[in-house]
């Protein structure tokens, strides 16, 4: 019993990542109609960085809200580079990702006052990619008592604050 309830905890977090990232895949599937096949390709080229949630662009990434967010303040940080492993990234397109990283870190501190932030990549489907072929860091904020295992398990999304809104504090506070 004991080494069942062991196996449970290690797993959970695992279904839980799975979950968690998957909405972006249902979202793009019903969307992608005159897509090239990567929506990160696509928000780049799309010429409308507000309509695609585009909120900074660097010199080799570019971050973008998740239209999905698993808490308020959801970004990704997005090589231009289509690229399906990390290991293909170039050092400086690697380092400029982790700077932005950090300066993520520092506006979610700022604007959301969190008490944690989740900072990771899945690469690959088997680790939960819903978008597998364009390697990405998710960084959002996270709470001690957020509802999230609520809102994923019952597929319900409470949002305390509209992406229009999010983009408009996030690229403020980029932009400063
Ligand atoms: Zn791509």
């Amino acid at each position: 019993m004991v080494v069942f309830t062991r196996a449970v905890r290690h797993l959970l977090p695992c279904l839980l990542m799975d979950y968690l990232w998957t909405p972006w895949r249902y979202a793009y599937v019903s969307t992608a109609e005159k897509t090239t096949g990567c929506v990160f390709c696509d928000a780049v080229n799309a010429g409308d960085d507000r309509r695609v949630l585009i909120v900074h662009r660097g010199q080799h990434c570019f971050i973008i809200l998740n239209m999905f967010p698993y808490t308020p303040g959801h970004v990704m940080i997005v090589p231009y580079a289509h690229l399906d492993e990390l290991r293909k990234l170039p050092p400086d397109a690697a380092q400029e990702m982790m700077e932005l990283s950090q300066r993520m870190e520092s506006i979610l501190r700022e604007l959301y006052r969190p008490d944690g932030i989740n900072l990771g990549m899945n690469i690959g489907k088997a680790a939960g990619a819903g978008i597998a072929g364009h390697i990405h860091m998710h960084v959002l904020p996270r709470w001690v008592a957020d509802a999230n295992f609520v809102s994923v398990v019952c597929e319900t999304r409470i949002l305390p604050e509209a992406l229009e809104q999010t983009w408009k504090r996030m690229t403020a506070a980029l932009g400063r």
